[in-house]
């Protein structure tokens, strides 16, 4: 009895299949041209899809283009240092994601000799990609009637069968992942995918959706029943824990110490300043605030100076100032390095 109510309304996605036509012509008219989406290169859409993972779209174009530019296939990402990897990612956020991408690319090198595997169960085995991002690589770049499901796509099904639950619940997006599956159609599925994404960002928008200029508002429960703005159901907000740390920016004359995270802390492999939990002495030079992962943390950089310089190793190196700018760095690093003046 339980399992059969949270399951969506079959009715609902029964009826769905007519979807695709619409959206697949609409997406022929306003779709967005994006520079991934000028190719189908498996290469291009796994790392388009992996920049946008936790970032907008707009932010990712420039990002892409660099990117590629510098690694123009999976061999050359393969065959390149992390560190320059690392640098190139600088910015976009989750440093997981190019680490798992660089391990990845050297996988499909190794294993399959640089050709990208076609399904999504032997994408899924390749470090990075999830089931939202093998179902999207295959159906976009060889043609696979697997379904997506993202924030966009995620909302647009939602409406459309009416499933007016919480998504937060033990099986989370499962109800949604089933009615994506039974909407995917055989033909075109990468384009209705995307034309599903597209729809979300630019119509089906979370709190106004435009549904006067929708391609499936004859189709959709969520409009016929008022409930348009209301789905999907919101869940709590997880409450922001609040931190406090002082960056201790250690200095010999024009030159700082740095250090490189460690494995199992935030911005693994990127290189910072170090870190005390406690206050400590030293010159205040500002104070950087910044959220991650749920911590609210607000972070004190205090400069000392120092007449001797430690040993520099592959972890802890110290830097000229204005060579600060070549490293890999986390965001509230560098932020840290732009209170810094050369001595
Ligand atoms: Fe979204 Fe409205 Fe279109 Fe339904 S009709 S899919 S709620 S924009």
């Amino acid at each position: 009895m339980k399992v059969a109510r949270i399951r969506p309304p079959r009715s609902a996605a029964a009826g769905m299949p007519h979807v695709s036509g619409p959206l697949v012509r609409w997406f022929a008219r306003v779709g967005r041209d994006l520079p991934w989406r000028r190719s189908r290169d498996p290469y291009r859409v796994w790392l388009s899809e992996i920049m946008l993972q936790q970032t907008q779209v707009e932010r990712v174009k420039d990002y892409f283009t660099r990117f590629v530019a510098a690694f123009p296939d999976v061999h050359a990402l393969a065959a390149a240092r992390e560190d320059r990897v690392l640098k190139l990612w600088e910015g976009l956020g989750y440093y997981r994601r190019a680490r798992q991408l660089h391990a990845a690319a050297k996988r499909i090198v190794a294993d399959h000799d640089g050709a990208f595997p076609r399904t999504a169960a032997e994408l899924r085995a390749l470090p990075g990609i999830g089931r939202y991002t093998a179902g999207a690589i295959a159906s976009i770049a060889f043609d696979a009637p697997e379904p997506i499901v993202e924030a966009n796509s995620r909302r647009v099904l939602a409406r459309l069968a009416g499933y007016a639950r919480p998504l937060d619940g033990p099986r989370g997006d499962e109800p949604i992942w089933e009615i994506a599956a039974r909407v995917v159609p055989r033909r075109s599925p990468g384009r209705f995918n995307q034309a599903l994404m597209d729809l979300g960002a630019l119509v089906c928008t979370p709190t106004r959706p435009l549904c006067t200029a929708c391609p499936l508002a004859a189709h959709c429960v969520a409009r016929r029943t008022g409930r348009a703005g209301s789905i999907p159901v919101k869940s709590a907000r997880r409450a922001l824990e609040r931190l406090r740390e002082t960056a201790i920016v250690m200095r010999h004359g024009d030159r700082v110490l740095v250090e490189r995270r460690k494995p199992g802390e935030w911005w693994q492999g990127l290189w910072d300043f170090p870190r005390e939990g406690a206050a400590v002495q030293g010159r205040k030079l500002g104070i950087v605030r910044y959220t991650v992962t749920h911590h609210a943390v607000e972070c004190v950089a205090r400069q000392r100076t120092t007449s001797r310089r430690s040993r520099s190793s592959a972890e802890r190196r110290w830097v000229a100032i204005p060579d600060l700018a070549k490293l890999a760095m986390t965001a509230p690093g560098r932020r840290i390095a732009a209170l810094l003046k050369p001595g």
